[in-house]
């Protein structure tokens, strides 16, 4: 009579030899060849000088926009298509980059930048101008009206590359993006609604006040998301490069895309708030209470 015991370990060797062989010498299992993937077309960057630079010059200027494009790039993700950056020359300016802004067609994503190269490395990489302008790439052109979503998306995007790229601290960056958006909240106590009070302070030249209240609505999309488990708003970001991101789009099928990849209707109710609303109350839970660095 057996024990139980060996029993089951008569049952398991009998298991393991059966497997062997069926393994080593039974019929070839078929197997379902792996897709050949093609090579994807690697990104190409090209730089254009539109004044007179040195060879010294431009080495340090390549190095600083490569710098910042791949920062920006790992955390926004990879734009799907080429990009161009133009050089313009601005000397004894007050500032390493005196300013920027990005140009582009169907088929051209570019972005402009007018600096003074007798400023070095660090001075560059510190510098918001250049994270400011790509973070703009990340998603596409949109309309005049849409100027606080677009402007605002900069502004909350840069400081997250700049985190990346050293000149931010995690700690401290939210901190001081709350003080930003509380500050400009004197410029909205009004009760009409967000699109027409931020087209009326661009055509007064108000920018920080529009970047600011359009970066208070990423601020909400990136906390909301993370409080139901679904972000941070980057990796949203980083599925839109991969998925969605093609050269026309409407702010309504933006915001339907981050959506859909997200998997919540945050963005299109965070959107039909901030457009709805008066704006005296949007920013309410906004207190000025830190200090702006
Ligand atoms: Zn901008």
């Amino acid at each position: 009579m057996f024990s139980e015991t060996k029993v089951r370990l008569f049952s398991v060797f009998f298991l393991l030899v059966f497997s062997f062989l069926l393994d080593g010498c039974g019929p070839p299992v078929p197997i379902t060849p792996e897709p050949v993937k093609m090579p994807e077309k690697e990104q190409q960057v090209t730089f254009i000088y539109e004044d007179s630079f040195s060879e010294e010059e431009q080495a340090k200027l390549e190095t600083w926009i490569r710098f910042t494009s791949d920062a920006a790039q790992k955390v926004l993700g990879e734009f799907p298509f080429d990009l161009y950056y133009h050089f313009h020359r601005e000397d004894s300016a007050i500032q390493a980059v005196l300013f920027g802004h990005t140009a582009r067609t169907d088929s051209i994503n570019a972005a402009h930048f007018y600096v003074d190269p007798s400023y070095s490395l660090d001075d560059l990489k510190a510098d918001w101008i250049a994270p400011h302008e790509i973070s703009h790439l990340a998603i596409p052109k949109l309309g005049k009206t849409n100027l606080w979503f677009f402007e605002g998306f900069a502004t909350y995007m840069s400081r997250q590359v700049m985190i990346e790229t050293g000149v931010l601290k995690p700690a401290q960056t939210d901190s001081i993006n709350l003080a930003r958006i509380a500050a400009v909240r004197e410029n909205f106590e009004t009760t009409s609604l967000l699109p027409f009070v931020a087209d009326s302070l661009i055509a007064a030249h108000q920018y920080p006040a529009v970047y600011w209240m359009g970066a208070s609505f990423f601020d909400q999309a990136d906390k909301r998301l993370q409080a139901a488990g679904k972000g941070p708003l980057v990796d949203v970001l980083k599925k839109f490069q991969e998925c969605c991101h093609v050269t026309t789009m409407s702010i309504e099928e933006v915001i339907e895309s981050f959506d859909k990849i997200s998997g919540t209707f945050l963005f299109s109710e965070l959107y039909t708030y901030y457009t709805t609303t008066p704006c005296n109350e949007i920013l309410v839970t906004y207190k000025a209470s830190t200090p702006i660095q």
